[in-house]
């Protein structure tokens, strides 16, 4: 077999794949860059929840893959098996081997069902759904409910958006009280976490919105299993809030349930929209690029702030399949991606100090109804980093209609025009 080489090679052209590889173009437009990636479209993925509610087209998530290569690097439309860090060289599933001088690992997250079981056979069928999935398919769902228990939740694991799937809930109350089916209904948010959201500021403000809009919380509830038939998801409650069922609720309401012992729970839903379970891609999570244990366990391994590979020198990791301490968005990506970017250039110019450029930036833009949206920004540690120049005009902390324009209109201009050009 003839191994093909080059210089930078770069693994997924997700929103993480296009902004390194344009960047690295505009840095050196003589870099030998290349991307693997079998798909034929690209995503714009964060507008996915704006479909599940009926406010924006799926055709306009999406772009041909080719259209944004950036020009000049090669693109192979084929998918990594496997890695040799060890050989600095990989196998794609079309029998190539390609080797490199430096390697750029994003090829994003898998969604995997079959870590709940029961989700698998009715994920996306009649009344289990997901924007992550099927967003289009959710909001048919979510037109056409008549009332009854609609229950929004999420998984154990780590998921990309944590703020999406309580945006679909709050966006999906909107649309029922206008369509007139929410005195009908009661709405159920049960989540493994025992906050609504890690930053102090924007929670007191989401803790509001559950209030003003009656929506009964279930924290410490770890989804195991979905009874499709019986349409009833079952909860182990975690032992911190077993003996004590108070911190279990927020605005309790009448539902119909099924205990097992004190720490089994099972809640009847008439609809569920659901997070599925996500993790590292398989061929990821089989390589020697992961973390062996702590709590990154499974992502690929790399340093908290200059994103390079704690083993292997030469290799990066930024996006969804990073082991980071912070929230997987495509946010994180746009202020990750200039430290990988800084960091390539250091090393192949012979420097070896690289910049510990990336504090833990995500955002997590908090739709809470048609026209609202609270944009929370933070770093490392859970701690607010709202833009200095947006929070000039906008108290970020607070329901605004100017941020759901941003978000409508704003980000997804920049996304296409900015971010995946390496100019924003
Ligand atoms: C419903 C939803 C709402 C979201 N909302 C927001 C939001 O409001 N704000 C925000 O910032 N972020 C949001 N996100 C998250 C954001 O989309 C991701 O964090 C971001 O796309 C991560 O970029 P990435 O490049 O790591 O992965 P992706 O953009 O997912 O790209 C991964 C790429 O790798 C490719 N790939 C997979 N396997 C292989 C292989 N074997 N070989 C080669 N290539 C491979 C894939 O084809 C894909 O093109 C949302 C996501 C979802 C699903």
């Amino acid at each position: 077999m003839t191994t093909l080489h080059h210089e930078i090679l770069i693994i997924g052209a997700g929103t993480a794949g296009i902004t390194v590889a344009a960047r690295l173009k505009h840095r050196d437009p003589k870099a030998d860059v290349a991307l693997i990636d079998p798909a034929e479209w690209h995503y714009y993925q964060p507008a996915w929840t704006l479909v599940g509610a009926g406010t924006y087209n799926y055709e306009n998530t999406r772009r041909p893959m080719r259209s944004v290569i950036p020009k000049g690097v090669t693109w192979y439309q084929d998918a990594v098996a496997a890695f040799d860090p060890d050989h600095n060289r990989l196998t794609t599933r079309d029998g190539r081997e390609i080797s490199y001088d430096y390697l750029v690992v994003c090829p994003g997250i898998k969604i995997d069902p079959t870590l709940v079981e029961g989700l698998a056979e009715v994920l996306d069928k009649d009344d289990v759904i997901s924007v992550y999935t099927d967003p289009k398919f959710a909001w048919e769902k979510i037109r056409s409910f008549k009332g009854g228990t609609a229950l929004f939740t999420q998984p154990t694991t780590p998921i990309k958006c944590g703020g999406a799937p309580q945006k679909i809930m709050y966006l999906a109350d909107d649309y029922w009280r206008k369509a007139g089916v929410r005195d009908q209904s009661t709405i159920v948010f049960a989540t493994p976490g025992t906050v609504i959201f890690g930053v102090p500021e924007f929670r007191a403000t989401l803790e509001k919105v559950l209030d003003r809009k009656d929506i009964m919380v279930k924290f410490y509830h770890e989804l195991v299993r979905v009874d499709g038939a019986n349409k009833v998801a079952w909860y182990h409650i975690k032992a911190a809030a077993v003996e004590d069922p108070a911190k279990q609720v927020r605005n309790p309401k009448p539902i119909e349930e099924e205990w097992v012992g004190n720490d089994m729970v099972g809640i009847h839903y008439d609809l569920m929209h659901l997070a599925p379970p996500q993790t590292a891609p398989d061929f990821v999570r089989n390589s020697k690029l992961v973390c062996e244990e702590g709590p990154q366990k499974g992502w690929v391994c790399v340093d908290e702030h200059t994103l390079q590979h704690k083993q292997y020198p030469n290799v990066f990791s930024l996006g969804d399949v990073a082991g980071l301490p912070t929230a997987k968005t495509g946010a994180a990506v746009r202020k990750q991606a200039p430290v990988v970017v800084e960091n390539l250039m250091r090393l192949r110019s012979g420097r070896t100090d690289l910049w510990a450029g990336y504090n833990g930036y995500s955002s997590c833009p908090l739709v809470t109804g048609y026209g609202k949206m609270v944009l929370a920004e933070f770093a490392y540690g859970n701690k607010r980093a709202s833009d200095p120049l947006i929070s000039k005009f906008v108290d970020t902390t607070k329901e605004n209609y100017s941020m759901w324009l941003l978000k409508k209109y704003g980000l997804p201009f920049m996304y296409w025009n900015l971010m995946l050009k390496g100019r924003a």
